[in-house]
């Protein structure tokens, strides 16, 4: 009996990628008939709420290439729903994710590939070992947060890990069975356990177009990955709290002596504002810990979709 090709599955998320396309799909193709011989392929391709010719480009490749599906969205919901929804739709024995700005280099992925099969991993990730091209401001907020999460949560983050991995169809069904709203696919690639072995490689700088990432941006995934994966800032107004009450204690114990041994004047009052302000700090601090966490359980408790999907390769052909 003949035994059925395998397949890998291309899953590229493309938000307002009109340059890069062309490119990747090029390049990509490229690495297929160069290094892939016998395999059979399918590129996903996530249209994320582009607003520019992304998803006409999508649509030409796939005129062109039975080989291209697709899954546009109805709006903008971001990479984490776009890397959800190509995982989803793929179909093949071997998944990977890439970008569609060529950051991801198609041509490391025999060496991934060959690593997963002999060396039996069921994922093969890859890290870049510099950051170069990037602004070293950004460069070190990412490595502090890289240790405080670290620190703070079970699941492991690797520093410089990318989304480019190729992962056993085994590994990608674990991860689209967590179904939760406030994706950090960093942690949950993690989570799911399983053995992953990480290749590494210089950075590489987008082909065309620009980062859809601001610092603002960061910032907030930053704090999507802090609130995901540890629980631990919810005790730090514990611990805060309760050092404030023994340094009262302290205090409380100091004024009595301080008033029988010498009466009382009154004083103190700049002091008295400097603490006010003080404790009242740390308790808005405090409630702001607690209500990050409650929007996120409120986001989650309502259960809507990760995604909507507008069109799709099956969708297009329908219509005809
Ligand atoms: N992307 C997406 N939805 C978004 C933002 C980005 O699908 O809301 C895609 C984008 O098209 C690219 C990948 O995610 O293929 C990585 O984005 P980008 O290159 O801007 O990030 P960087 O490489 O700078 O981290
Ligand atoms: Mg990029």
């Amino acid at each position: 009996m003949l035994r059925k090709m395998e397949k890998i599955s291309v899953v590229v998320p493309c938000y307002n990628e009109e340059e890069a396309l062309p490119l990747f799909y090029e390049e990509m193709e490229r690495v297929r008939k160069q290094d892939f011989e016998g395999i059979e392929f399918e590129y996903i391709f996530i249209n994320d709420g582009s607003k520019d010719k992304t998803l006409a480009e999508i649509r030409e490749l796939r005129n062109k290439d039975d080989k291209v599906r697709y899954v546009s969205f109805s709006r903008n919901f971001g990479k984490e729903a776009a890397m959800m929804a190509g995982l989803e739709a793929a179909e093949g024995d071997y998944i990977t994710l890439m970008d569609a700005d060529l950051q991801d280099p198609p041509s490391l992925l025999r060496k991934m590939y060959d690593t997963l099969k002999n060396e039996h991993f069921d994922c093969v990730g890859t890290r870049r070992v510099t950051r170069k091209g990037e602004p070293p401001i950004r460069s070190f907020f990412a490595r502090v947060f890289y240790k405080l999460i670290n620190k703070m949560s079970e699941v492991e983050m690797v520093d410089g890990a990318r989304d480019y991995r190729l992962m056993t169809k085994q590994m990608v069904n674990s991860i689209i069975s967590m179904k939760e709203y406030n994706r950090y696919s960093k942690g949950l690639f993690s989570f799911v356990g399983f053995d992953t072995k990480w290749i590494e490689y210089e950075n590489i700088e987008r082909v065309a177009g620009e980062t859809k990432w601001s610092f603002w941006k960061l910032f907030k995934y930053a704090i999507e990955g802090i609130t995901a994966f540890s629980t631990v800032p919810l005790i730090l107004s514990s611990v805060i709290g309760l050092l404030f009450c023994l340094i009262a204690f302290v205090f409380i114990i100091l004024i009595i002596i301080r008033t029988l041994a010498f009466g009382d004047p009154t004083s103190g009052w700049p002091s008295m504002v400097c603490i006010i302000f003080f404790v009242s700090g740390i308790q808005l601090f405090s409630l702001g810990i607690i209500g990050q966490y409650l929007s996120k359980t409120y986001l989650e408790v309502k259960h809507r979709p990760i995604y909507i999907v507008k069109e799709t390769e099956k969708s297009k052909t329908e219509e005809k």
